[in-house]
């Protein structure tokens, strides 16, 4: 049986013991039914998975002691930045489910002049929230030590304003110059890769992401849903440049 992977909001070393958070304990003693003795795998995102074993395990409380911490080697080489077009509903969750699996560091969601959805206030905050606990998920689940960050929602202005330097820049657009095949990347280098939402760019979105820096990709002669297109780069990148070859 694979060993369940909980990711815990703090620093962890060998010797330690700790409560897990409400979920986590509910999950390994009440689904999983869990008992002192066994093991679970500990994480918090700073690269190394911490093997545990449950020590007490009460009606709330799950008490768990570290035994080690171990590096994990599986982030790909090519570290990519998904900017991208807030999708309406469970679309986002898949896309930040399945980017994850697929490798990227950091997603940035925007809003441009077409998109469905705009997010604001408490609203904004409930769904990044929501948005960084689907990444954990898929942290837990793909077995990644490193946790990929979602940034707040803001408009596609504020999010280009906001990005550091460098970086091979690169947005999806069916009209875009450059094809996957001789696309050229320097090795180590970062990929920002822009999505649309469903709508699409709009002419003003197009320039703005010029004047940022990024230049247009293409994949192929069909139309993809919003879904379909930055996980399909992504996958081609990792092939192309990463660590899917
Ligand atoms: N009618 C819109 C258009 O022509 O831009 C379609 C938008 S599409 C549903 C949503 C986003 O997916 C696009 O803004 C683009 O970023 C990406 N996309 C879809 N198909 C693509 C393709 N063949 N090549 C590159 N990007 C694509």
């Amino acid at each position: 049986m694979r060993t369940t992977r909980v990711h815990v909001d703090a620093g962890l070393t060998a010797g330690l013991e700790l409560d897990l958070p409400e979920g986590a304990a509910n999950h390994l003693a009440r689904v999983l039914r869990l008992v002192e003795g066994d093991g679970c795998v500990l994480f918090n995102g700073d690269g190394h998975d911490y093997p545990a074993r449950l020590v007490a395990v009460g009606k709330r409380q799950v008490r768990v002691a570290v035994d080690a911490g171990i590096p994990v080697e599986n982030e790909s080489p090519l570290p990519v930045v998904l900017l991208q077009g807030v999708a309406r509903g469970e679309k986002m969750d898949l896309i930040l489910q399945k980017a994850t699996e697929l490798g990227v560091v950091a997603v940035h969601p925007l809003w441009s002049q077409r998109s469905e959805v705009k997010l604001e206030g408490a609203r904004a905050d409930k769904r990044h929230a929501h948005w960084q606990s689907v990444v954990v998920s898929a942290c837990e689940q793909s077995g990644r030590a490193r946790v990929p960050v979602v940034a707040a929602p803001l408009p596609l202005t504020r999010v280009l304003q906001g990005l550091p330097a460098g970086g091979r820049r690169l947005t999806l657009d069916p009209g875009g110059g450059h094809c996957l095949g001789s696309l050229a990347v320097d090795p180590g280098e970062p990929v920002l890769l822009a999505v649309g939402p469903e709508g699409g760019w709009s002419p003003r979105d197009r320039e703005q992401l010029h004047d940022a820096g990024f230049e247009g990709l293409r994949l192929g002669p069909r139309i993809l849903r919003t879904e379909t297109a930055g996980l399909a780069a992504i996958a081609a990148l990792q092939a192309r440049l990463g660590d899917f070859a």
